[in-house]
């Protein structure tokens, strides 16, 4: 029996162990190639053991006094008996050592299980499995501390099958996930308010700041959600956010995930805002409808910009492009401006189609119209073919199912689509002339129509 044996006489083993170990590198070559694995765990959980045994030795003396007695710190007295700890580790093994004695109930002599006063306690569940060698220093601290926290905020019973599991997630996942983990065990081991509590306190700490408008660049915002507030977010986006590859062009979708979810995100709000100003019956009536004044000569022109106004996001600067693809949209009003400042044109009802008008088109083109996308009617836009700034009529003829990504799309390359009155044998009634700037080779042959041309 081990037990048996006397400390000097394991003292002797362990010297015996230190040569093996010494000579290990010269044998190596002797090792079958399958063997180095089961070899490499053999010296490792040594040295694990080892580990732990230098926890149990530092403790031991830290709780005899021995290191005060001869004037150090637990720190020091560490950095000069385990010279390997030096590069690192004995800031932690000392820290460790300190708040365990601190907490130490036995009277010396007392066997390893008999420590503490209570070995149902955090400190005692997890020095247990320190001097096995299975948790090591820095672990055993991010677990103590972490239990620090939330002991006050659990059920008491919970208390040892809380610090256990952080135990085996720590051993399976490292310290980072931690803190991650805080808020479930709550949920799962908290005292009944806890939960509620915790939620109270994010739920007053969540936010959405104001825009930061810098002309030009990108507004910028900053969020913060509670659980509950962020999973409907996502619940909302995910859907619309997926990358949508062309199935007939084979196209691949090269937005970043960022640019999906921004886009995903401006879809849902122009979407409520549609469904706002539907329900209000029509845009100038709806809240959540944006104003934008835009000089005259930004549309004849194609420069310049117009600039929101009415809400928290004024003076944000829109470009004219941008600007004539949100007039296929019910939630913008364009104010138009002549040279003199004055508003000459509120954009109001015959810029919308009415519903009626819209029922009729989405049942008509059922889908994007746009060659191979299947977005359905439901997450699209009635583009005006002929753009209503630029005269074209509000009417089936002049009208075309586009989802965001393809209505953006359009206006980016100023395409063109024929609209027919009769399908075509693939039922389509709306063909798009993909050559990028078709728009602008019908405007050429155009009698000069546009209405701001006259004015
Ligand atoms: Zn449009
Ligand atoms: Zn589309």
């Amino acid at each position: 029996m081990e037990q048996s044996r006397s400390l000097d006489e394991h003292r002797q083993v362990l010297a015996a162990a230190r040569e093996s170990l010494a000579q290990m590198g010269d044998l190596l070559h002797q090792c079958g190639g399958a063997d180095l694995g089961p070899l490499l765990s053999e010296v490792d959980a040594l040295a694990a053991e080892a580990g732990g045994v230098r926890c149990e030795i530092v403790f031991e003396a830290s709780l005899r006094g021995e290191i005060r007695e001869v004037g150090k710190s637990t720190r020091e007295w560490v950095y000069e008996y385990a010279p390997s700890q030096r590069q690192g580790g004995h800031a932690q093994l000392a820290k460790l050592v300190d708040l365990t004695s601190a907490r130490a109930a036995r009277a010396l002599g007392a066997s390893r299980s008999d420590v503490f006063l209570d070995p149902d306690a955090p400190i005692a569940i997890v020095w247990g499995r320190v001097v096995t060698g299975e948790v090591a220093p820095p672990l055993a601290l991010a677990i103590l501390t972490e239990m620090d926290r939330l002991t006050g905020r659990l059920v008491p019973e919970a208390v040892p099958t809380v610090t256990r599991a952080m135990i085996e997630l720590g051993l399976g996942c490292g310290r980072a996930t931690m803190s991650e983990l805080r808020i479930r065990l709550l949920a799962m081991y908290g005292s009944p308010d806890e939960v509620e509590d915790e939620q109270k306190r994010l739920r007053t700490s969540a936010f959405l700041s104001a825009p930061q408008v810098r002309s030009g660049e990108l507004t910028i915002y900053r969020m913060g959600l509670t659980p509950e507030q962020a999973s409907i977010l996502e619940a909302a986006l995910g859907p619309l956010a997926k990358p949508k590859p062309n199935p007939e062009t084979k196209e691949r979708d090269l937005r970043s995930n960022g640019q999906r979810r921004a886009e995903a995100l401006s879809e849902l709000c122009s979407q409520f805002a549609a469904d706002d100003a539907d329900r209000q019956g029509g845009a100038a009536e709806s809240d959540a409808t944006v104003i934008v004044q835009v000089p005259l000569q930004t549309l004849r022109e194609h420069t310049g910009a117009g600039e929101v106004i009415g809400s928290s996001a004024t003076g944000t600067l829109i470009g004219a492009e941008t600007l004539r693809k949100m007039c296929c949209d019910a939630s913008i009003i364009p104010a138009v401006l002549g040279s003199d400042g004055e508003t000459l044109d509120w954009g109001r009802v015959e810029r919308l189609f009415t519903r009626r008008q819209r029922r009729a088109i989405w049942s008509r083109d059922r889908t994007c119209t746009y060659p191979g996308c299947t977005a359905p009617a439901a997450w699209t836009r009635v583009h005006h073919v002929h753009h209503w700034l630029d005269g074209g009529l509000t009417d089936m003829d002049n009208a075309a199912l586009l989802c965001q990504r393809h209505h953006t799309y359009v206006h980016d390359k100023r395409l063109w689509a024929v609209v027919r009155r009769e399908p075509d044998e693939s039922g389509r009634y709306v063909h798009w002339d993909t050559r990028p700037g078709s728009y602008d080779a019908y405007l050429a042959k155009l009698p000069e129509n546009s209405p701001w041309q006259a004015a």
